[in-house]
C-alpha cells in the first residue's frame, strides 16, 4: 500500500494525489478527505445558490454557452465588495495563475521565501532570479518572525519578499499590526508578495472579524496581495482568485493577455460574492467553521500521543509521539479509518514526521479525533 501510494504521489509532483485517483488506484474507501483545506459549509452555500438560481437548464446553459465577462468586468464587480479600485484588481484562473504571472513578469534579481511553504512560490521562480530560502524555526513552531526576516532581507540585499499569512503548511500567523510595521520598514523593496489565501480562517478578536490587509494597500504600493478563494469558499474546481496590486502591473498583464481567463461558473461566483445577502450568509458559515476548527484543535491538543503546531488556519500539523513516520501515520489513518491526510514529508524546511490535517464538518472532526485517539491507544498499549 505504501509503495503504491508513493508511486501515485510521485506522479503528482509536490501536490497530493486526488481523492479520485486514490479511490481508483488503491481501492480504499475514503470517508473523510482531511487533505484538502476547504470550508465544506461554504461549498454547501455555493451549491445552494447555484442550484437555487441557475438550477434550471437555461440558467446553466447561459453560463456555458456564452463568453464570460472579461477580466476587468469581473474586477469591477469584485471591486464593489472589496472596496478596492478595479484598476488595482487582477482576476486569476485560480491564484496559481497570478503567482506564476507575477513571478515571471515583475520579480527581478532575487526573491526571499520563508520555508516550509506552498511549493509554487519556489517552483515557479523563473531562471535568472535567485531564490533565498528563509528557514522558519522548528523551535518557534515555524512562526515567521518579521524582525528576523527584515534582517535577513537587509543582509542578503533582497529585492522581492514573499509572506504567506497564515502560512501553509503550519498555519503560522502574523498580526496586521506587525505586517504593517514590516511594510513600513521594507518600502524600498521592489515587491512584497503577501498571500492571504487562508486569511478568512484567521482572527484577532473574539468577534472573528476578517483580518485582511486588502484595503490598506493604497499606502504600500510595493505590496502585491494574492488571494485564492479555493479554500475559504470551498470552490477549488471553478478556479477563482485575484491579486491586488499597483495599477501599472494590472495594466501590463492585461495588455498582453488574460482577457477571458475566467469561466462562466467563476464569473457567477464573483457575482455572488458582490451580493450583500450572499456575503452575510457566507460570513455566518465562515464563523461557524472557525468555531468548529477551534474546538477541533483544542481536542487534538489534548491527545497525549501527538505533537501539534499551533495554527490560525483551518489545518494543523500533527506528528505521532509513538514512532510512526508521517507516511505510516497517513497510511494508518487511510486504511483503518478512511481518513485521508496530507503526508508532509516532501515539504522542504519542515522536520520529518508531520501530517497536515484539515478541519472538516463538525461530525467529521469528531471522527478524526476519535480515530487518532484509537490509534494512539493501540500503539501505546503494546
Ligand atoms: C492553495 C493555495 C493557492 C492556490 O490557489 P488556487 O486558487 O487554487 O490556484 C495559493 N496560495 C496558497 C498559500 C495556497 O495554499
Amino acid at each position: 500500500m505504501l509503495e503504491k501510494f508513493k508511486e501515485l504521489k510521485g506522479q503528482s509532483g509536490t501536490h497530493s494525489p486526488s481523492i479520485e485517483v486514490l479511490k481508483k488506484e488503491l481501492g480504499c474507501e475514503i470517508k473523510i478527505d482531511a487533505c484538502f483545506l476547504s470550508n465544506p459549509y461554504a461549498t454547501d452555500l455555493f451549491m445552494d445558490c447555484l442550484f437555487g438560481e441557475k438550477g434550471s437548464e437555461n440558467g446553466l446553459r447561459d453560463l456555458f454557452e456564452f463568453y464570460p465577462p472579461q477580466n476587468q468586468d469581473i474586477a469591477k464587480t469584485l471591486s464593489k465588495s472589496l472596496n478596492v479600485s478595479s484598476k488595482n484588481l487582477m482576476i486569476g484562473n485560480g491564484a496559481i495563475e497570478l503567482i506564476q504571472a507575477i513571478l515571471h513578469r515583475f520579480v527581478k534579481g532575487n526573491i526571499s521565501i520563508p520555508i516550509p511553504t506552498f511549493s509554487s512560490y519556489y517552483e515557479f521562480v523563473p531562471d535568472g532570479v535567485q531564490t533565498y530560502k528563509f528557514q522558519l524555526e522548528a523551535s518557534q513552531n515555524y512562526r515567521l518572525n518579521l524582525k528576523d526576516y527584515t534582517r535577513f532581507i537587509e543582509e542578503n540585499n533582497i529585492h522581492n519578499a514573499v509572506i504567506i499569512n497564515p502560512n501553509n503548511p503550519d498555519g503560522g500567523y502574523n498580526t496586521r499590526e506587525d505586517l504593517v510595521d514590516f511594510f513600513e520598514q521594507n518600502s524600498h523593496l521592489d515587491n512584497i508578495i503577501l498571500d492571504e489565501s487562508f486569511i478568512h480562517f484567521a482572527y484577532e478578536s473574539d468577534e472573528l472579524d476578517l483580518p485582511s490587509l486588502e484595503t490598506k494597500l493604497d499606502l504600500y504600493p510595493n505590496v502585491i496581495l494574492i488571494k485564492s478563494m479555493a479554500k475559504d469558499f470551498g470552490v477549488a474546481g471553478i478556479r477563482v482568485g485575484y491579486a491586488v496590486m499597483q495599477s501599472n502591473y494590472v495594466r501590463q498583464l492585461l495588455d498582453t493577455g488574460y482577457l477571458w481567463n475566467s469561466n462562466g461558473l467563476a464569473a457567477y461566483f464573483f457575482d455572488l460574492y458582490s451580493n450583500e445577502s450572499f456575503k452575510l450568509k457566507y460570513d455566518l458559515v465562515r464563523k461557524k467553521y472557525i468555531m468548529n476548527t477551534i474546538m477541533f484543535i483544542n481536542e487534538l491538543s489534548r491527545l497525549s500521543g501527538y505533537e501539534i503546531i499551533p495554527t490560525k488556519a483551518n489545518f494543523i500539523l500533527v506528528r505521532s509521539r509513538f514512532g510512526l513516520t508521517s507516511e505510516e501515520l497517513m497510511i494508518e489513518l487511510l486504511t483503518r479509518y478512511g481518513i485521508y491526510v496530507r503526508d508532509c514529508s516532501d515539504k522542504i524546511g519542515l522536520e520529518p514526521g508531520y501530517v497536515r490535517i484539515a478541519s472538516r464538518r463538525f461530525e467529521d472532526n469528531v471522527v478524526i479525533v476519535d480515530s487518532l485517539k484509537k490509534l494512539q491507544n493501540e500503539y501505546l498499549s503494546v
